[in-house]
C-alpha cells in the first residue's frame, strides 16, 4: 500500500514536471499523499491474560506466543 502510494507521488511529480511548459496544459499537485502508518501488528485484544502458578501473578502474552510453551516473565519458570 504504501509502495503504491509513493509511486503515484512519484507520477505526480513527474506529471507536473512535464506539463511544466506546456502553456496549454497546466497542472498542479497538491499536498502529497497520506503515507499510512504501518499497522500495529498487536493490539490489546490480542493479547491473553495468563496465570503463572508459580508467582501467583498474571502477565498478557499474545496469541502467538501461546502456540510455544507460556514463559513466566517473573522467575523464568515454563
Ligand atoms: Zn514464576
Amino acid at each position: 500500500m504504501n509502495e503504491a502510494t509513493e509511486m503515484l507521488n512519484d507520477l505526480f511529480k513527474d506529471f507536473e514536471r512535464s506539463t511544466r511548459k506546456n502553456k496549454n496544459l497546466t497542472f498542479k499537485r497538491g499536498k502529497p499523499l497520506a503515507i499510512k502508518q504501518p499497522r500495529v501488528l498487536f493490539e490489546i485484544d490480542d493479547l491473553e491474560q495468563i496465570e503463572f502458578l508459580c508467582c501467583h501473578r498474571t502477565a498478557k502474552l499474545s496469541l502467538l506466543s501461546k502456540t510455544i510453551t507460556p514463559f513466566c516473565p517473573y522467575c523464568g519458570v515454563n
